[in-house]
């Protein structure tokens, strides 16, 4: 069996060598050291085909980078593309909550996973491997990197039109992992919000992304001014218009400006994709004009 696995001394583990599982695994945080027993059995690689791979990036936590991961794949996948959600935040993995199914058992098959189906979409995520949603992950890079890997190579992902990849904030081992692991077409959407802390951080993001290279798709702002429910009027809590100047000063595409909505944390919160569940909202109609640009016509 690959070693994403729950070790015998109950420590949640994986390596980045193939390892059986048990405390045999070379990365078991706890059993560590004493484990370096190479993989005996040969595991079997699922033949995957996947078309493209979107990674959203932002160099800042919180700016909603998972939520317009979920709602891209969703988008895509009513407009009728093959289309799986890699999760590859390993300390706090949001997908899970976000597509209505928080917790699930990855089935293997021939050494492999299979992912968890959600809203039409394959998904996978370090959530479905912790025996408890509290339970915290704490790994190393090179660790990270073994899971993530896995992630791209032993999941019978199938034939995939497009791959979404949610990355932890910033320039880490992660997003370094799935742009360098990731057989294909691999291109960056970049999120952030107005404020100046923000665009400091997600200048960053668009340096790796050029150090690479892999191509920017585009940058979005999230969380772009407050359109009260009430009386409509517009307040610009963050500021606006960060993510623009920023698009114009790198020549990137300025993909829009989403505004701050609280159905969008209900809808994150509940697992009701937002462009799905709230088709009809303004706020939808903004998000669906953004990604729809993302869409080969
Ligand atoms: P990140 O992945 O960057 O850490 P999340 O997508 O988890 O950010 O979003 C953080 C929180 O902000 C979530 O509760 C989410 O529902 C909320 N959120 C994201 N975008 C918006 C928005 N445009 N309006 C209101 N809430 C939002």
């Amino acid at each position: 069996m690959p070693d994403v696995t729950t070790c015998s001394c109950k420590t949640q583990q994986t390596n980045d060598q193939e390892t059986v599982s048990g405390c045999s695994g070379a990365a078991c945080s706890s059993c560590h050291d004493a484990a370096t027993a190479p993989l005996s059995i040969e595991v079997k690689k699922p033949l995957n085909k996947i078309g493209e791979t979107i990674v959203v990036m932002s160099g800042k936590g919180g700016v909603g980078k998972s939520t317009i991961a979920v709602n891209i794949a969703i988008s895509l996948q009513m407009a009728g593309f093959r289309v799986g959600i890699l999760d590859s935040d390993i300390h706090g993995p949001s997908i899970p909550t976000m597509l209505g199914v928080p917790t699930g058992s990855i089935m293997e098959n021939d050494g492999c996973f299979l992912p968890i189906e959600a809203h039409g979409l394959k998904v996978i995520s370090i959530g479905y491997f912790l025996e408890n949603t509290d339970d915290a992950v704490i790994w190393r890079g090179p660790v990270k990197s073994g899971v993530i890997t896995q992630f791209i190579n032993d999941v019978v992902w199938g034939e995939l039109d497009y791959l979404v990849v949610d990355s932890p904030p910033g320039t880490g081992d992660e997003p370094l992992t799935v742009c360098q692991s990731i057989d294909g077409k691999v291109s960056a959407v970049i999120v952030t919000t107005p404020q100046k802390v923000a665009d400091v951080d997600v200048r960053k993001s668009i340096s790796f992304c050029r150090d690479l290279p892999i191509p920017i798709l585009g940058i979005i702002e999230n969380m772009s001014g407050f359109v009260c429910p009430h009386c409509g009027e517009v307040t610009d809590l963050f500021g606006v218009g960060g993510g623009k100047s920023l698009a114009e000063e790198f020549s990137l595409p300025f993909l829009g400006a989403v505004p701050i909505d609280p159905a969008i944390v209900v809808s994150g919160d509940t697992g009701k994709p937002f462009v799905d569940r709230y088709r009809d909202s303004i706020s939808a109609q903004v998000l669906n004009k953004i990604l729809s640009s993302l869409i080969p016509t």
